[in-house]
């Protein structure tokens, strides 16, 4: 039975993409790009789940969704189940897939091949710290925004132009244990002016970033 490790779903994200989307997010990332934002994302899942099991988890939304946006961690590390996933996706829903990846499309070519008939954007390539941060859906100017479809041309090509304040904006969650997340592309060092805000008020944020020093 074909299981993956997913980090977290939710609906509505308004953020990454067009409409209000289903997020879907890996947990695992083997590229461990420098300045990630989403270390709590890095370690392998603790818990599987067989895939029919997240495909009747997320069908209750499908109705309900302008688009999918699927993130992590990294998709492609778990690629079977990834791949089995957007197959009943697009089975099932007729709005666009949007599916990020750390990966450079050139290093992955056949699971690209395999994969691309059933999504409408990929967003390539690691994040890089040292590199400016320009342009809409993306954390790094390097990051690429492939369309594959028409439907992908047209929907997407607002996300081709360079952020503007329009783009200052982030989805916030509160989960059951009150942990709270942000989903969206923050531009560099927000979470930091955020941590020095609140540290003025007499509070404290901890952020999954700061687990890590480079
Ligand atoms: S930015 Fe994405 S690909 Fe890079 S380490 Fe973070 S989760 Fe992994």
């Amino acid at each position: 039975m074909l299981k993956v490790g997913i980090s977290r779903v939710h609906f509505p994200v308004t953020t990454l993409g067009p409409g209000k989307r289903l997020g879907i997010w890996f947990q695992g990332c083997s590229l461990r790009c420098e300045g990630c934002i989403s270390v709590d994302t890095w370690a392998t899942a603790k818990t599987l789940i067989p895939i029919e099991q997240l495909m009747m988890a997320l069908s209750s939304y499908l109705p309900l969704v302008d688009g999918i946006t699927i993130s992590g961690g990294e998709p492609f590390d778990q690629f079977d189940a990834l791949l089995a996933i957007v197959v009943q996706l697009r089975k099932k829903t007729e709005v666009d897939i949007l599916l990020y990846t750390g990966y450079c499309i050139e290093d992955i070519p056949e699971q690209l091949q395999q994969i691309k008939p059933y999504i409408d954007v990929l967003i390539s390539d690691p994040f890089q710290r040292q590199t400016s941060q320009t342009l809409r859906l993306r954390g790094s100017d390097n990051q690429r925004l492939h369309c594959f479809t028409p439907q992908a041309k047209e929907k997407f090509a607002y996300y081709q132009q360079a952020v503007t304040t329009d783009d200052n904006v982030l989805d916030v969650m509160f989960d059951a244990e009150g942990v709270v997340w942000f989903a969206g592309i923050p531009k560099r060092d927000d979470f930091i002016k955020l941590q020095t805000i609140l540290k003025q008020q007499g509070h404290q944020l901890k952020a999954s970033a700061d687990k890590v020093k480079y």
